[in-house]
């Protein structure tokens, strides 16, 4: 197996990050499935009493968060979360290192 050069890694981990933060766009819309779901975190509300104002799982408030019904398009806050630290991360420790190597090398003799 070649060496791989520190600069080829770093490159490599650029390329895996940007496919983590498209992954996790992706699954930030979400549809429901069959279940009612709490909207926070996405535990299954099905057969809890209907008077019940708080999740069990996670205590948010329906009032706050409403339920997500069955089939209802949704926005997944944990990995919109996930996704904009990861794309943070992406673009601080690879895109704009990668453009000022870029400027740097065409600019140089
Ligand atoms: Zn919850």
């Amino acid at each position: 197996m070649p060496v791989l050069s520190p600069l080829t890694i770093w490159f490599i981990c650029g390329v895996l990050l940007t496919c983590f933060v498209f992954v996790a766009w992706l699954r930030t819309r979400r549809q429901g499935d069959e279940h009612i779901r709490c909207r926070r975190c996405n535990y299954r509300l099905t057969g809890i009493a209907p008077e019940q104002t708080r999740c069990p799982e996670c205590a948010a408030l329906f009032s706050h968060h409403a339920k997500v019904m069955p089939g209802e398009r949704y926005l997944d806050h944990r990995w919109r979360t996930i996704g904009l630290v990861a794309l943070a991360i992406d673009v601080i420790g690879f895109v704009i290192p990668f453009v000022v190597l870029v400027i740097y090398q065409a600019s140089g003799p």
